[in-house]
């Protein structure tokens, strides 16, 4: 933080992984068909939703919306959920480096208004990376200044929003879950676990409740006596 160094010490240790083999791994284990294709638009009919996609439409009365920042189903449904005025934007690339062990975010106002540089350590490799909070997407040039300092040079770029806001997980009957919600940490960016961990308990409940033939509303819900 503008030459002056905080040491946070983790409660747990962190760890990372290689995303695409992890999450081939997760499909391999459900039995759900997957299928790839754009979004397109999505129309409800009493209870029933009907999602356009450019391989079909698909109908059901549940539905998830797990697109990331654009959420993009939801703002279909519901045009502003986005809250594109609440975003914050980083990029970041991932280059060979063993010097550290641990995360260091950089706080420099002076270097970066409204924003945090990071690197991260990765085995072999860091991910070097900076954001912006107030949403600036034109960060090449800053990335590349933080990069100088290490005498390393950009790979492949790795970009996004995130939000610094949470809003609300059930809107108009759909589920909206991960970053489309909000659940990206505004301060570090992290989002992954949570994202997953918040995506598997909201496929719990529809299965539970869902089997049982009751999905209700919170309202309805606490009605029944003994509910949880
Ligand atoms: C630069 C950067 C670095 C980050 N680093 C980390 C990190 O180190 N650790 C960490 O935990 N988190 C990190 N995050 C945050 C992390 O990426 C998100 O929290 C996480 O990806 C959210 O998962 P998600 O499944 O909700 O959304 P996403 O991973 O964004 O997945 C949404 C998917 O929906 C698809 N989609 C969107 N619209 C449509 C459409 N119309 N039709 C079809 N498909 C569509 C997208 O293509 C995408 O595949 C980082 C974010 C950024 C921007």
């Amino acid at each position: 933080m503008n030459n002056r160094v905080i040491d946070i010490h983790l409660e747990k240790p962190y760890c990372t992984f290689d995303f695409t083999k992890f999450s081939r791994i997760l499909n391999s284990r459900n039995s759900a068909e997957f299928i790839k294709a754009a979004f397109t638009g999505v129309k409800k009919e009493s209870n029933l939703f009907t999602v356009s996609t450019t391989q079909g439409s698909y109908s059901s009365r549940i539905l998830v919306d797990a697109t990331g920042w654009r959420a993009s189903v939801a703002e279909k449904l519901i045009p502003g959920y986005v809250h594109r005025d609440m975003l914050s934007f980083g990029i970041e690339t991932e280059v060979p480096y063993r010097r550290e062990e641990s995360f260091h975010f950089f706080y420099e106002p002076d270097f970066l208004k409204n924003g945090v540089s990071w690197l991260f350590p990765c085995g072999e490799f860091a991910r070097f990376g900076v954001a912006s909070y107030t949403g600036e997407t034109r960060l090449q040039g800053k990335l590349d200044a933080f990069l100088d300092r290490f005498h390393v040079t950009r790979d492949k770029i790795h970009r996004g929003f995130f939000f610094y806001c949470l809003k609300k997980p059930v809107m108009e009957g759909i589920f909206v879950v991960g970053c489309a919600q909000g659940q990206t940490l505004p301060l570090t960016g992290e989002g992954i676990s949570r994202s997953i961990t918040i995506g598997t308990r909201c496929g719990e409940i529809i299965q539970k409740r869902s089997w049982t033939g009751r999905l209700l509303s919170m309202k309805a819900r606490k009605s029944i006596p003994g509910w949880h």
